[in-house]
């Protein structure tokens, strides 16, 4: 523990943004990382408790109190060797997690949490700027050919572990670019795409191969222009296959008028302008300049079209939640370690958009089949006496309209997409998902793996990567009959 009576003198102190009206003018990153004195105050806070709770709310269980003392003694080069050893991208995480460490923060109880994920930021973009981010190619190889279906942070994160344990790892992907949803989900302005490109420069360093714009599955389900590689030839040509292909099935709203020009699932808005930002040609954009846009769900991907819409210029963003409003507050002596259920206002949320909760889209409608208005109706939520479940009813006479010109779907992602669990005979669970368990990841199928979205549902960037690194250790002991790799 670096000073022992830091978190009674110190203050948190927050990663300071460029002001709103200058960021929607550009897509790059406005988050200010920590000097090394404010991150160093930051790691003086750090109790080093005995149980460290936030070690625990972090999916890879990050070595919290360890780096938070070594960036206090100004120690950074193990602070970084120290972040590596659970986590392989820190970069994506401390831009972009939520932090549910922060939440289990043994300060959080009565004061303001360590910031923790501003220090993990802090570490990781020193480590790049000093070059000590190198290549750590295996002393030797184990002559075992593995295939990850899917670039995202839980196929990166298997290969690169499993590249590291010396096998031969191709990465396969549909998109034209290696990433998953961390090239074409989350906009630039929250993750610019450099970071990618230099931990796949890096992973390629350690003998990965990446073939893009390779379809696996069944041809008939490839779009056109894709190499298609077949379940059979992969399970054929590999000694193992690890299916890493997210969830991307969204989730749709079939209310009357759905089929108008202008409604569109949030994906393919986000997916058009980090297409165009990362200099692709794209046929068509959906834009939201001059337009009324309402953007339908209160998440990550709702929040993404707020900032992405202000910063094609929208004439007003609206964005409708159809559950109830949370308080800013939770309470905390109620909810601590765990994340707390309560109001969460995002950065893309300050730069303009009007928020309504308990809203029930009713119906799109429009004229020359093109949206022009959105009808919805207020709602209640309710605890039924009978079954103890929450439901949901229309408040009588509550109905509103409102000019739409774009209306964004960001409800979610209800599972994978079927047909490539189908074309490879892989069983899936109550929800759609791939079946599989978190010791083995094996699913039904001889020598096939399921890890990330694709095996536990939409969920996070920092549950994919413990998904990928742990599956990773599972296939290892597969080949090898045992493994040193971490879990
Ligand atoms: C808009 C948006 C914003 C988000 N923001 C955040 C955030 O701020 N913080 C956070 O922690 N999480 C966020 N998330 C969630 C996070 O991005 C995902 O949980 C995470 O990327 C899942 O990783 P994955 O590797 O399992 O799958 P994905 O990232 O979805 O990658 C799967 C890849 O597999 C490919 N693929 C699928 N099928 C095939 C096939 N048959 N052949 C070849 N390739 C295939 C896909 O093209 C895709 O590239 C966000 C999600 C979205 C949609
Ligand atoms: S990865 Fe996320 S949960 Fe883990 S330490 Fe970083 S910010 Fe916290």
């Amino acid at each position: 523990m670096g000073k022992v009576t830091g978190f009674l003198e110190f203050q948190r102190i927050k990663e300071s943004y460029e002001a709103p009206a200058a960021r929607l003018k550009h897509w790059r990153e406005f988050v200010h990382t920590l000097t090394d004195e404010e991150a160093r105050v930051q790691g003086a806070r750090c109790m080093d408790c005995g149980i460290p709770f936030c070690s625990n709310g972090c999916p890879v269980n990050n070595i919290i109190p360890d780096w938070n003392d070594l960036v206090y003694r100004q120690d950074w080069r193990r602070a970084l060797d120290v972040l590596h050893s659970t986590n392989n991208f820190p970069e994506f995480t401390g831009r972009v997690c939520p932090a549910p460490c922060e939440a289990a923060c043994t300060l959080n109880i009565n004061d303001d949490a360590v910031g923790i994920k501003s220090i993990e930021h802090a570490i990781i973009d020193k480590g790049w700027q000093e070059g000590w981010v190198t290549p750590q190619p295996p002393q030797r190889k184990t002559g075992k050919k593995v295939a990850v279906v899917g670039s995202g942070p839980a196929g990166l994160a298997c290969a690169q572990q499993l590249a590291r344990a010396g096998h031969a790892v191709t990465v396969f992907e549909k998109s034209n670019r290696i990433g998953g949803l961390l090239r074409y989900g989350i906009p630039d302005f929250k993750l610019e795409k450099s970071h990618i490109d230099r931990r796949l420069a890096q992973m390629e360093a350690e003998g990965v191969e990446f073939c893009p714009s390779t379809y696996v599955g069944d041809a008939a389900h490839a779009e056109d222009g894709l190499t298609v590689r077949s379940p059979e030839s992969l399970q054929a040509e590999f000694d193992a296959v690890v299916l890493t292909g997210g969830a991307e099935q969204p989730r749709d709203l079939p209310a009357p008028g759905r089929e108008l020009r202008g409604v569109h699932f949030a994906m393919d808005f986000l997916r058009q302008q980090n297409k165009v930002n990362n200099g692709d040609r794209v046929e068509k954009q959906i834009s939201a300049k001059g337009k009324h846009v309402i953007v339908i769900g209160g998440g990550d991907t709702g929040s993404d079209c707020v900032g992405t819409s202000n910063r094609q210029g929208a004439l007003s963003v609206t964005q409708f939640e159809l559950m109830s409003k949370l308080p800013e507050v939770e309470n905390r002596p109620l909810t601590w370690p765990y994340w707390p259920a309560k109001l969460r206002t995002s950065s893309s949320h300050d730069e303009g958009c009007e928020r309504d909760w308990s809203v029930s889209t009713r119906s799109f409608e429009g004229k020359g089949g093109k949206i022009d208005k959105l009808v919805a109706a207020r709602v209640e939520w309710f605890k039924d006496k009978a079954t103890g479940q929450l439901k949901m009813r229309e408040v009588e006479g509550s109905q509103f309209e409102l000019p739409a010109d774009l209306v964004l779907l960001a409800m979610g992602f209800v599972s994978p997409v079927k047909n490539v669990l189908d074309a490879f005979g892989v069983d899936s669970d109550a929800r759609g998902n791939a079946r599989a368990d978190t010791d083995s990841y094996k699913t039904n199928v001889d020598k096939v793996f399921a890890a990330g979205d694709m095996r536990r549902g939409q969920s996070l960037i920092v549950w994919a990567i413990r998904e990928g690194r742990q599956c990773a250790r599972s296939v290892d002991a597969y080949l090898m009959g045992g493994s040193t790799l971490p879990r």
